[in-house]
């Protein structure tokens, strides 16, 4: 996958975003924190690892992923620094991922600490208090050097390149100075060891923690790495599921109690997004299912936060009013349409008798179009909609195309309320999602009554089977049977006998096999068909369906006006048909131009007929 980049300052962007008349707003807003907080040269560069010291604390950049994928970057984006104690909630992530929840709740608390960050003080049962201090931190390496032994630290590394969708290194020297000046983590280490939370070797499950804080990242990761996080762990940029959403969901609690050292408190209260923080002085922010902000800039508070990191936060989520309790929703925008088949139909043609079938049971088909990544609340109000008016059809189409989602307690109700409906008789046809879709695995595992939930890709395929069902239950099926006689075919209604066996010599019998293409889109027009027996389909290039004929039905008639086809015309089953030549048309020896008339009367008729139904589709859609 392409990330599209909006960065201003680099004249590769500038071509890429010359579409542009302005920048977009969000870009702006980060070039306007970026150039007002780099006026503050308030805070230190950590020192207590000697080799941070190095670090230039003129730079700062910023960096917002979308959850569509597109970066936005300001200033010093791209210039790397260690990872430090943001690894932290990376690394919780993966030791739940490699040894479950109860090992890892047995080993490590999630209550804030109210401490420093390298508190040697553990919790009265002698755990740490959560992963993103370093007693849990150490703790969570010594989990995963546990299951990996020696290849603990690259699998930890290979984890954190996952979240930020590119292979990321060590600072070597960054990695030694630690070695060598640690001791405080050495001291927690074996105090850890001492109560049997590390229960391997000591020195080896430090060193892979002194490793994975020197990986080295850019805000740029950072912020790739916050959005894989608020995109329930998928990487926005690569695509790829990096972590389950169940661990998302735990990683972002810790970080929202206890991410950013002991300001957590304030953090929440003011800024109200899961983040953490690192002395190399980036920051990570994560905002369920919207963004990921990433920031570096060196010089720390009191806290141990980057202080202009903390500002550019605190704007964006002040300007944009982006805290995470402050929600509002409406759930009735989740169904887009809900009708039932009056006036409208699949795109099967119809004989007449069934048509008529179909008219007078319009009310027995109930669609429901839905919209929008649904949870709990929005399935329940489909749930009181379905027990509402009308009362039940007994079809009922939910159409999940425009769903992306959809919780796992949403499918629990969903699933509970279809058992309910099918025992009363409806059957429940989905459409929309393809057969290995989580939804529709969530939803079907959830539905007690199996036989009356169907699936179907396309909605007008759940149409026509659900009108299918309703013909076949008001005795309307016939086998198709075989309408050599072409008085029968609506296109030539009005024409006498004698006109008919005219058109008749003037045509050749046609066979296809089911699966064989009769026309193609593009070739030139030249011919119309009469269908005697059989199904055909006239579909587009793409494979969309426009309609489906039987016997009694014309073909190719749109050659009448048109030089070359436009769609393709398949023949469903073993199809016997007629072809008119197009150049009898022409030939007033060969066709009466009465007779062509005539014809050209009856297509009028059938133009506007389907001109009206698509007219009325539009206007039931235009409703909602
Ligand atoms: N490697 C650092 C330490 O353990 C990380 C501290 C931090 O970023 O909070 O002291």
């Amino acid at each position: 996958m392409d990330a599209q980049v909006t960065r201003p300052t680099s004249a590769n962007s500038q071509t890429r975003n010359a579409g542009y008349a302005t920048q977009p707003p969000l870009q702006r807003f980060l070039a306007s924190c970026h150039e007002e907080f780099k006026a503050d040269d308030s805070g230190n560069v950590a020192d207590y690892i000697p080799e941070l010291k190095r670090a230039d604390p003129s730079h700062f950049g910023i960096a917002l992923v979308t959850i569509d994928g597109h970066i936005y970057e300001v200033g010093d984006s791209a210039v790397p620094f260690t990872i430090q104690s943001v690894s932290k909630a990376f690394v919780f992530a993966l030791a739940l991922e490699m040894v479950g929840e109860e090992r890892v709740a047995a080993t490590i608390g999630v209550e804030p600490s109210g401490e420093a960050f390298n508190s040697i003080r553990l919790t009265s049962d002698n755990r740490p208090f959560n992963p993103m201090v370093n007693a849990g931190a150490i703790a969570c390496s010594g989990l995963i050097h546990e299951v990996d032994g020696a290849d603990a630290f690259e699998r930890i590394r290979e984890k954190l390149s996952q979240f930020a969708g590119r292979q990321l290194g060590v600072d070597d020297a960054v990695h030694q100075s630690e070695v060598i000046t640690g001791n405080r983590n050495r001291a927690i280490a074996w105090l850890l060891r001492n109560y049997s939370v590390i229960q391997g070797d000591v020195d080896a499950v430090l060193d892979t923690y002194f490793r994975q804080c020197a990986v080295l990242v850019t805000a740029r990761d950072l912020a790739v790495m916050a959005a894989t996080l608020a995109n329930r762990g998928i990487n926005p940029v690569t695509g790829v599921q990096v972590i389950a959403p169940n661990v998302v969901a735990r990683t972002l609690s810790v970080m929202t109690s206890s991410g950013m050292y002991d300001y957590a408190g304030e953090w929440v209260y003011r800024v109200g997004m899961p983040a953490k923080s690192g002395v190399g002085g980036g920051i990570v922010a994560a905002l369920p299912s919207q963004i990921g902000l990433g920031t570096f800039s060196p010089r720390l508070d009191s806290h141990g936060n980057s202080a202009r990191g903390l500002k550019v936060c605190e704007a964006l989520s002040s300007r944009f009013d982006l805290h995470m309790l402050n929600r509002s929703a409406d759930v009735r925008t989740c169904v887009i349409a809900d009708y039932d088949l009056f006036g409208i139909s699949s795109r099967r043609s119809r004989q007449p008798h069934e048509q008529q079938i179909l008219d007078e049971h319009h009310s027995d088909i109930r669609v429901i179009e839905l919209v929008g990544a649904l949870n709990f609340a929005a399935i329940d109000y489909v749930t009181r909609r379905l027990a509402g008016e009308p009362p039940n059809a007994p079809l009922l189409v939910l159409d999940f195309r425009r769903v992306p989602d959809l919780t796992s307690a949403g499918a629990q109700l969903l699933g509970e309320n279809l058992t309910i409906l099918g025992n009363a008789g409806v059957t429940a046809i989905l459409t929309g999602i393809e057969a290995t879709s989580a939804v529709w695995l969530a939803i079907r595992a959830r539905t007690g009554e199996p036989h009356r939930l169907r699936r179907f890709a396309l909605l007008d395929e759940a149409i026509e089977w659900a009108e299918d069902q309703i013909v076949y239950r008001y005795g309307g099926f016939t086998v198709s049977k075989e309408t050599s006689h072409l008085g029968e075919q609506a296109l030539l209604a009005e024409l006498t006998p004698d006109e008919i066996a005219a058109l008749a010599d003037l045509s050749t019998a046609r066979r296809y096999e089911a699966g064989q293409r009769i026309i193609s889109a593009g070739e030139p027009a030249n011919s119309l068909f009469f269908l005697q027996n059989g199904m055909v389909s006239v579909k587009l290039p793409s494979g969309v369906r426009l309609a489906s004929l039987g016997p009694g039905m014309e073909f190719g008639e749109m050659a009448i006006i048109e030089q070359r086809r436009s769609a393709d015309v398949w023949a469903d089953t073993q199809v016997k048909c007629l072809e008119l030549p197009l150049d009898s048309f022409a030939d007033y020896r060969q066709l009466h131009p009465q007779i062509a008339m005539k014809i050209m009367r009856n297509l009028s008729a059938l133009l506007a007929r389907r001109l009206i139904l698509a007219n009325a589709k539009v206007d039931l859609l235009s409703a909602y």
